[in-house]
């Protein structure tokens, strides 16, 4: 833990912290000292760990990236976290993201963008870490954590990891609790860890997980050991390979790595095969109504009176219009008035109810691909490497949405994903493959995704 504290004060420029907690962590550290001692140690005894500032925690600020939650300090604890420190985790501090989790480069953060640890070749200029889960990944990447909690509703957990060369899985949507966690895109919101290896995020996920009688959308369905899946190998299962995933203008060295790591998994005794997953075109459209329109709800509550920023107005309708005005960031304003559009009358048919059937056909070609004897589909996570910081965040917003291409398809769908360090390309830069699974099937998942590691 000192360690990681040490590490941390000498990597501020990064900005993958929002917040450190070194009292914390270091009572926590002791407490995992004297458990050891007594022989009591349980499964992430002393094992220091990020924690993604979307998660509420017991007494320690929580913005969600933004400025109209500064100040905010739960007295509860997210129960993903709280099954954390349950296994005997220490919380090292909260992380930077994009703010409300929108965003796929941290550059929405209201605390300034986190920088990537890693360079082009040759160059100084910064990199973004992805998003919006940038300071998880970034963090895990620079050793500043040995793992990080990060959410996912359209590729905040996946993105990042390919851009930092980390593994990160998205599991089932139901799989861990959403109680305490910022809400983003209630219908899409996953939690799931960033880490260096297939295994720490299997060691993870297995205590994020489980039963919760406070989020009703949790799956009560018993916890797999995800440890024990990784390295038991893929021989016998079926990969498919969806060709819509093969998008106009993806660079040559993505295409090739994909192949690569078809190979790979033929090698290590899987069936290749080529699927079609018909609808694929339409999710990050149908993405771009469901997630704003919820958004749009759920951020309704931030109004000046009960969370965090309140900025006086001549009546109490001027101090919400002044409090959110003041509080909420570009991009968030963005997805509140999209929201608020595609549900009002006279466009709630023609916007809204026809992304949920287009949702309801994603669901159903992924439906018939298992039925069809697909065990898991192999895609690449981003359809470019990482890019520099400022190269896409004043550009048209769509271009930055494009980047979750291959990720929200799999939140549209309710299913597990994972992202897996696969190579480099000419830059230097890390790129990551992504596998897709059958629903609570994670364990496969981890098998596979530790033959491409
Ligand atoms: N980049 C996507 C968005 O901005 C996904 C974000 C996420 O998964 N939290 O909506």
């Amino acid at each position: 833990t000192q360690a990681h504290l040490d590490a941390m004060a000498k990597a501020r420029a990064l900005n993958a912290y929002l917040l450190e907690t070194p009292e914390q962590a270091l009572a926590m550290a002791d407490a995992s000292d004297a458990k050891i001692a007594s022989g009591g140690a349980r499964p992430l005894e002393g094992i220091p760990l990020g924690i993604k500032d979307l998660f509420c925690t017991d007494g320690v600020e929580t913005t969600a990236g933004s400025k109209i939650l500064k100040g905010f300090t739960p007295h509860y604890e997210s129960a993903v976290s709280a099954n954390l420190w349950r296994d005997g985790a220490v919380m090292l501090g909260k992380l930077n993201l994009d703010e409300f989790a929108m965003g796929s480069s941290n550059e929405t953060s209201a605390f300034g963008n986190v920088v990537s640890p890693w360079r082009r070749k040759g160059s100084e200029a910064a990199i973004v870490p992805g998003g919006s889960s940038g300071g998880s990944a970034a963090a895990v990447a620079a050793r500043l954590c040995l793992g990080a909690t990060a959410t996912d509703t359209g590729g905040s957990i996946r993105q990042p990891a390919a851009f930092t060369g980390t593994v990160g899985i998205k599991p089932t949507y139901g799989r861990c609790s959403r109680w305490g966690t910022v809400a983003f895109a209630s219908s899409l919101d996953q939690a799931g860890p960033i880490a260096r290896t297939v295994r720490d995020c299997a060691i993870l996920l297995t205590s994020m997980s489980g039963a919760d009688a406070r989020d009703t959308t949790c799956a009560d369905l018993p916890v797999p050991d995800f440890e024990a899946s990784v390295g038991r190998g893929i021989k016998g299962l079926t990969i498919g390979i969806p060709k819509e995933y093969r998008v106009d203008g993806m660079p040559a060295e993505i295409q090739k790595l994909w192949e690569e790591g078809a190979a790979w998994l033929k090698a290590a005794g899987a069936t290749i095969k080529e699927i079609s997953l018909p609808h694929t075109s339409a999710a990050l459209p149908a993405y771009y109504i469901v997630a704003p329109a919820e958004a749009s709800s759920n951020l309704a509550r931030y109004d000046g009176v009960r969370y965090g920023l309140r900025v006086p107005g001549k009546d109490i309708a001027g101090m919400y219009e002044n409090t959110r005005a003041a509080g909420f960031g570009r991009e968030v304003k963005r997805r509140i008035m999209i929201g608020t559009y595609v549900l009002s009358a006279g466009y709630y048919d023609a916007y809204y109810v026809r992304a949920q059937k287009i949702r309801t056909l994603i669901k159903r070609d992924f439906e018939a691909a298992y039925a069809d004897g697909v065990d898991a589909i192999l895609t690449p996570a981003t359809p470019s490497a990482a890019f520099g910081i400022g190269e896409k965040a004043n550009a048209d917003p769509v271009e930055m949405y494009l980047n979750d291409v291959f990720t929200v398809t799999v939140n549209m769908a309710g299913l597990p994903g994972i992202a897996v360090p696969a190579g480099l390309d000419a830059q230097g830069l890390p790129l990551g493959l992504q596998l897709i699974g059958r629903p609570f099937d994670e364990e496969t998942l981890f098998a596979a995704a530790q033959v491409i590691e």
